[in-house]
């Protein structure tokens, strides 16, 4: 047995055996060969083995996944029997007397690019197949593993040294019991999907992907950040005990699920829920969400090889719209950058993704994806109440500018004869702690403001995201931060406009009493953490978290904070 210390990322226990998700390395060396047939041969073994692999795959996708999935692997099929691609790559291991994986590299790059550049989206398919098809025919060559995430078909623990978001979402939650990687802290995306996904996470191990091998028994436990490795019986049946009781828990809560947020003084507050995709509505409906405070759009961009269409994206923003029957939905636009890449815009690498050409900074310059994504948005805004914000607003003129494009789309539109709702607030994130700073001239342009609290806590302490080694630097408490939500707040109550927070701080059980003292309107968190922090404001006084504002305010540590917050709302 052996214990292993992370962040836990998304509460919960869970008990299975691990599966390694390793992106393979499959690294290609050109090689003079002087049997060329025998290579071709080769080359011809791989094909089968890869056909024979991807009906095995295709049969379990249509019975597991359905017939949408499955056809994918039937379009995989047909590329590998096309001569249009396997006699090419015959020819240039004679021609060129080259090994077969760099013959096929060579000959697949060749048409990825030719139907990448075509102005076609079903060429544009095919060039992704062709890459797809290739990886796994490489993987033959060189006697690597290609794993199938999507296809695990046990009760498996993911371990892996990261996971992209684009992963996590397709983690098949009927099989996926938890995941554990080596690096990535609680507000990394991967850790925020697995909180709408409910699936119990520790992230930030370092040593995941060092101890657990394939197959041996994990526990996950989320809730303390702790992962057991071969576990004995008496600590499985420990766990399993531990699971039931956070099961219970739940169940308490759940009580409250449709309840309105009412602190014992009878104040409201609104308990909105983070989103990234249509289908996170559920849990947020069944949480007891009032709300979405943040629709994380950028996961539509994800996972796939090329821009979303004005129809695809219409149709996401519609059914979240609806769903919501009537209820806010404040959607933020295209937030690309930092962790959340999209390989097919191929944007030069950076040294500092998460400061650099991102969010509105990319969609102030890519007019065409941004007025795309605003169209699909305007268009949606008949079919329920939503709002729209601006994600990394540094400066009063970004927000202006991203204003002005909506207005020109929205007039656009109008001439067009389209009906556009009228009433369509407008705000933006405040996640840059210069528009904290000066947080007064921005309220007198925008209609609410949401704080960011993950980046503005990031960019403040000067401490990345997803570096596990300065996590401790993460500090929502500190009074650095409070002070800056502070400034927020009163500048923004000062115009009569309201605030929210779709940072992770929203739903942490100590920081809800500071923000509530501090007058925040809306807290929007994992659909997860609304009905625990619902049971927690009911048993707050309003008078009594602001009657403690100014003397928190002029903490100096974190750890006053927290020390403070504990005495005096009675938490362990
Ligand atoms: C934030 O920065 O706090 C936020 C909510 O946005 P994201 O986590 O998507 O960067
Ligand atoms: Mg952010």
């Amino acid at each position: 047995m052996l214990e292993m210390k992370g962040i836990g990322a998304s509460a919960g226990i869970a008990i299975a055996k691990a599966y390694r998700l390793e992106e393979p390395n499959l690294t290609v060396e050109k090689k003079n060969i002087s049997d060329f047939e025998a290579e071709v041969k080769r080359f011809e073994e791989a094909i089968e083995q890869s056909k024979k692999e991807l009906e095995t795959i295709k049969s379990h996708a249509l019975k597991e996944l359905g017939e949408d999935k499955a056809e994918i692997f039937s379009a995989h099929l047909l590329v590998l029997s096309d001569p249009e691609l396997l006699n090419p790559v015959k020819d240039k291991i004679k021609s060129d007397s080259v090994n077969a994986e760099f013959a096929l590299k060579e000959t697949a790059d060749m048409f990825v690019s030719m139907f990448e550049s075509m102005d076609n989206e079903y060429m544009q398919e095919r060039a992704a197949d062709i890459r797809d098809v290739t990886k796994r025919v490489t993987g033959h060559l060189l006697g690597v593993d290609i794993p199938n995430p999507s296809l695990i078909s046990e009760e498996v623990i993911i371990v892996a040294g990261d996971l992209t978001p684009s992963d996590t979402a397709q983690l098949n939650r009927r099989f996926v019991k938890g995941f554990t990687t080596d690096i990535g802290g609680r507000t990394s995306h991967s850790a925020i999907m697995a909180r709408s996904l409910e699936i119990p996470a520790v992230v930030g191990t370092k040593v995941a992907t060092k101890e657990l091998q394939n197959g041996v028994l994990v526990i996950v436990d989320g809730i303390n950040g702790d992962v057991i490795v071969d576990p004995s019986q008496e600590t499985i049946k420990q766990y399993e005990e531990k699971h039931q009781s956070f099961l219970a828990q739940k169940a308490e809560w759940a009580k409250l699920v449709n309840e309105p947020t009412v602190t014992n003084d009878g104040h409201h507050v609104e308990l909105a829920a983070n989103i990234g995709t249509p289908d996170d509505v559920k849990g947020v409906l069944e949480n007891g969400g009032e709300a979405v405070g943040l629709y994380r759009t950028e996961f539509l961009y994800m996972g796939r090889d090329q821009l979303p269409t004005e129809e695809e994206q219409f149709d996401a923003y519609k059914t979240v719209l609806e769903r919501m029957e009537g209820k806010s939905v404040v959607v933020r636009t295209l937030d690309i950058g930092g962790d959340k890449e999209l390989p097919y815009l191929e944007l030069p690498k950076e040294m500092n993704p998460f400061l650099g050409y991102r969010a509105i900074r990319l969609c102030l310059d890519e007019q065409e994806i941004f007025r795309t994504q605003l169209r699909a948005l305007l268009r949606a805004s008949t079919y329920g109440n939503l709002k729209i914000m601006f994600p990394m607003i540094a400066t009063v003129n970004e927000f202006k500018e991203a204003k002005a494009i909506l207005l020109e789309e929205k007039a656009k539109l109008q001439a067009e004869g389209q009906t556009v709702a009228d009433d369509i607030e407008v705000g933006m994130m405040v996640e840059i702690p210069a528009s904290a700073v000066i947080a007064d001239q921005f309220a007198k342009e925008v209609d609410f403001f949401s704080i960011g609290t993950n980046d503005l806590i990031q960019y403040t302490m000067a401490a990345d995201r997803m570096n596990e080694q300065v996590s401790y630097l993460y500090q929502p408490y500190n009074p650095a931060i409070l002070r800056l939500i502070t400034i927020v707040i009163e500048a923004a109550h000062k115009e009569g406009k309201w605030v929210g927070m779709c940072g992770e701080m929203a739903g942490d059980e100590i920081a809800i009493p500071i923000l509530l003292g501090l007058g925040l309107d809306e807290f929007s968190m994992s659909a997860t953490s609304i009905l625990p922090a619902r049971t927690q404001i009911s048993k707050l006084s309003k008078k009594e978290t602001e009657s403690f504002k100014e003397q928190i305010l002029s903490m100096s540590t974190t750890e006053e904070v927290v020390q403070f917050v504990k005495e005096n709302f009675h938490l362990s």
